[in-house]
């Protein structure tokens, strides 16, 4: 059994609503990390005191590398999620699940993996040169 699958809507009511429901989770993630971004801006000018829970002052460094965290986490979680391809960053498409590094893309993106796979690894097998290629990560959408 391939660890693959391809989500894929026939009815198109129900892929307008799923497609709808992806890109808002989409936005209010992005909205928030937005907002994260402007917070740390401004604790990074200094606009914005930095008080823990109990009133006392902390590092700004610890409050701002905290926010990066979150925000860092917000990204990644997005990334792997059914609602967003990290290729391309659209919400309604088709979607295929790559087991192999436990991440969504959309087809198309797949696809332009593939191609890119068997066009550099055709250059590597004559001996030339290929810039920025990781064989082992888009051997993955194969
Ligand atoms: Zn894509």
């Amino acid at each position: 059994m391939r660890d693959k699958k391809i989500i894929a809507y026939k009815d198109e009511r129900i892929k307008r609503i799923a497609f709808s429901l992806r890109g808002l989770i989409r936005d209010c993630v992005m909205n928030e990390w937005d907002r994260l971004g402007k917070k740390q801006r401004m604790i990074h000018l200094g606009k914005i005191e930095v008080t823990s829970l109990d009133g006392r002052q902390v590092l700004k460094r610890n409050q701002y590398m905290d926010i990066e965290d979150e925000r860092s986490g917000l990204y990644r979680a997005l990334g792997s999620s059914i609602c967003m391809c990290p290729g391309c960053n659209k919400a309604n498409k088709d979607m295929y699940y790559n087991a192999i590094a436990k991440i969504w893309f959309c087809t198309l993106c797949v696809q332009e993996y593939r191609n890119f796979y068997h066009k550099n690894k055709a250059i590597l097998d004559q001996g030339g040169f290929v810039g920025d290629f990781d064989e082992d990560f888009h051997k993955t959408f194969l």
